[in-house]
């Protein structure tokens, strides 16, 4: 008989998809302490610090925060539930499988979506948004919704520069943004931006296991739901708006993530939030001036055109027809250790990911690069010298 208990590899195991990630012990251990009566004191003080400590990453101090036990397709119909009404559309601007994805969840829940196009290798086109909003005369769109980095694509837009265009227009929309793969990686303020509601999720740069999700809504946002969103009861922002603790999770809430957001919020805080978003923008560094060097032998190269939009949590690799992203993948996780990402949507078969979000280092960086190399060299991809000094140059260079 086949014991359920493969056995043990030895040593650690890479993991590199832009999430679930990596999940530090102290995050873990966290997550094992015992379960509570609801009514225990504790209970309450766990759930506000992760409130405060969810505030304090966003900027936004007088934000609510709404948790839900759900992964980021989760809180999109979270936000979508919130926001829905028969007299708006909701406009997503299209920056590659995940604003397609999120447009077409919205759109089966029975509600008018518009999209802006989006070019492959680019960030989001915010000239389209502004199109888009000149022509709705009459403020049917109630939101523009934007992902901040398309994890599909590797590419991360300039929320900034979408703000400006929604204010040049005068356009009074809400402005919604998915940070799911960019938090905790990438700065982000909430209030700065003018960002009225933002969504995300546990299992990226906030280091934990898959399934808690979170929307943060502002008084503005909280006010337009009430004032036009039709029926809705579990993802509802007003009934989760409670102090009573079943009330705010519409049920039992789920207090092992709860105990290791609160440790992971804890570790980002005393990392500095700077010197966060500074290694992550450094291991993304290696990874790309590795693929650079790869590249030279024509049968890689980055996704991402741009550089501006260089994505500061995960990378995505083009292969050249005739190679198989996914033997790649499997090569590097069952001979060499490494979980890589493959493509999605239309990228699917076009591309691999590597991911550098979350709880990782220059080592451990570094030992993917080489386990991917190792597979590159087993599928006999071609790829161009030196991408390990390339990438230990570039660490070396870069590092405070
Ligand atoms: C991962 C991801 C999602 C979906 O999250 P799940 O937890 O897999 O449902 C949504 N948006 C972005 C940008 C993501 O990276």
């Amino acid at each position: 008989m086949n014991s359920p208990i493969t056995p043990r590899l030895p040593g650690i195991r890479f993991v590199h998809s832009p999430g679930p990630t990596h999940v530090p012990d102290e995050v873990m251990h966290a997550m094992q302490r015992p379960m509570t009566d609801l009514a225990d004191p504790r209970v309450a003080a766990l759930v506000a610090a992760c409130e405060k400590g969810m505030k304090s990453l966003l900027k936004s101090p007088q934000s609510d925060i709404f948790f839900y036990a759900s992964n980021g397709h989760g809180v999109w119909e979270a936000a979508a539930a919130n926001l829905a009404s028969d007299q708006h559309s909701l406009l997503i601007a299209g920056s590659g499988h995940f604003s397609d994805q999120w447009a077409l969840q919205t759109e089966a829940l029975g509600l008018s979506v518009l999209r802006t196009p989006h070019t492959a290798g680019h960030r989001i086109d915010t000239q389209a948004i502004c199109k888009a909003l000149k022509e709705d005369t009459e403020h049917r769109i109630s939101a523009v919704m934007v992902v901040h980095t398309d994890t599909a694509s590797g590419i991360t837009s300039d929320l900034m520069a979408i703000r400006q265009v929604m204010d040049q227009c005068k356009h009074p929309a809400l402005y919604v943004v998915d940070v799911v793969a960019s938090l905790g990686a990438a700065p982000f303020d909430m209030d700065a931006l003018g960002v009225d509601v933002c969504l995300g999720s546990s299992q990226k740069g906030l280091m934990m296991p898959p399934g808690l999700g979170f929307v943060a809504v502002n008084a503005k946002a909280f006010a337009w739901s009430q004032a036009h969103a039709k029926p809705r009861f579990y993802w509802s922002w007003l009934e989760r708006k409670t102090n009573t603790q079943s009330e705010k999770f519409c049920g039992t809430p789920p207090l092992a993530h709860l105990a290791g957001l609160e440790v992971s919020l804890g570790l980002l805080q005393a990392e500095g939030l700077d010197a966060v978003f500074a290694r992550h923008q450094r291991l993304g560094g290696a990874v790309r001036a590795a693929v650079t060097a790869w590249s030279s032998a024509n049968s890689l190269k980055l996704h991402c055109l741009d550089p501006e939009g260089f994505s500061a949590s995960v990378t995505a690799i083009e292969v050249a027809l005739g190679i198989d992203p996914e033997a790649l993948r499997v090569v590097a996780r069952e001979k060499f250790q490494v979980a890589m990402a493959g493509g999605l949507g239309p990228l699917a078969g076009r591309v691999f990911r590597i991911g550098h979000l979350g709880d990782m280092n220059e080592p451990m960086i570094l030992g993917a690069l080489a386990g991917i190399e190792a597979a590159m060299t087993v599928q006999k991809v071609p790829y161009g010298p030196n991408g390990m000094a390339a990438a230990i140059a570039y660490l070396a260079q870069h590092t405070p």
